[in-house]
């Protein structure tokens, strides 16, 4: 089954009375201030269910991104999801998700959120480190996170985490142990933000006065690599790495590791690691053919072929013919001698 056709639909910032120290939701979701309507939601999903696709069969959902949904009075919540209902009536829309608060989600809400078609809730966890939560200004606990996820899965309600990387008195000891912890609550999917200094957000103050200094690009993508093979050695899907980008977000970004391609960084680094393993179990005196899946091929090179230039340097690559098969799959490594 392909991925499913999701149509966003931003509620920026609406719903939410916290300010977390690296939230300036505006800049982050680029979604213009203001109440998104229930017409306006009809209309959205109206125009993008009847796009042409790539995979007709994708199941369609509609997701309410952007802010903390179960935040929201529930006259709001209603008609919000009220104006998908004729759409999961009618089967042309499969589901619905949004993103919310871990203290947010209550046995009630999550009845109530199920009873309206919701299939799934991403949670802002950001971190399972009571201290690093209290330093970024999240006004939740870890506690709050598992009873959350609890709920929603005693009401049939998919699970995403969200995590933050480089938070407010974070390291990478505790970013693992966050790692640990969110993946023993079993989560259906798991997204990776780096923590970035947004203009107007109080962690930009934090960084002028030299309070807060964030993450490397390269400790980032280390870190991240290691939360991925946590999160893969648990057969968790890590379906994002990186904030979606966009002109707004470039705009306001002061400083922190950003990257449009963040997340293929990440696998492209994991992806070295992995051949590079491999090609050093070889014996030197004899031929070898690396066959990789076609797909993993700009992985595998990485930015400006640099995985290439350091498998060479390396002299990982003597006497090894590689080959891109499109069969192959994807993120596997085949060694194989040759006569
Ligand atoms: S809870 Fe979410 S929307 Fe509210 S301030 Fe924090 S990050 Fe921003």
């Amino acid at each position: 089954m392909p991925p499913p056709f999701v149509i966003p639909i931003f509620i920026a910032h609406q719903g939410c009375p916290h300010q977390c120290l690296f939230c300036n939701q505006r800049s982050i979701t680029g979604a213009p201030e203001g109440m998104v309507t229930a017409d306006e939601v009809r209309e959205t999903i109206r125009t993008q269910v009847a796009w042409p696709r790539r995979h007709p069969e994708a199941p369609v959902q509609v997701a309410f991104y952007g802010g903390s949904f179960t935040g929201l009075p529930m006259a709001r919540q209603r008609e919000l999801l009220g104006a998908a209902q004729p759409f999961l009536a009618s089967g042309q829309v499969r589901e619905l998700r949004l993103s919310t608060r871990p203290d947010y989600v209550t046995p009630e809400i999550a009845g109530f959120l199920r009873e309206q078609g919701v299939g799934v809730v991403e949670l802002g966890a950001q971190s399972l480190d009571d201290r690093v939560l209290g330093a970024s200004g999240r006004g939740h606990s870890v506690a709050q996170v598992r009873t959350a996820v609890a709920c929603l899965k005693e009401a049939g309600i998919q699970v995403g985490l969200q995590l933050m990387l480089g938070l407010p008195g974070d390291s990478t000891p505790t970013a693992l142990a966050s790692g640990r912890a969110a993946a023993a609550l079993d989560p259906d999917m798991v997204r990776l933000y780096p923590c970035l200094v947004i203009s107007g957000s109080p962690l930009a103050e934090l960084y002028r006065q030299g309070q807060y200094q964030p993450l490397s690009l390269s400790r980032a993508v280390a870190l991240a690599g290691r939360l991925w093979s946590i999160f893969n050695g648990h057969g968790i899907s890590v379906v994002r790495m990186g904030l979606q980008p966009s002109s707004s977000l470039e705009k306001t970004v002061l400083a922190g590791p950003y990257h449009p391609a963040f997340g293929e960084l990440v696998l492209s680094r994991l992806f070295f690691n992995q051949v590079r393993a491999e090609l050093s179990t070889r014996s030197s005196q004899q031929s070898h053919r690396l066959c990789l899946a076609k797909a993993d091929e700009s992985i595998y090179r990485g930015k400006g072929n640099a995985n290439v230039k350091r498998l060479v340097a390396l002299g990982l690559l003597e006497g090894v013919e590689t080959v891109f098969s499109a069969s192959q799959p994807r993120q596997s490594v085949v060694l194989t001698p040759v006569d």
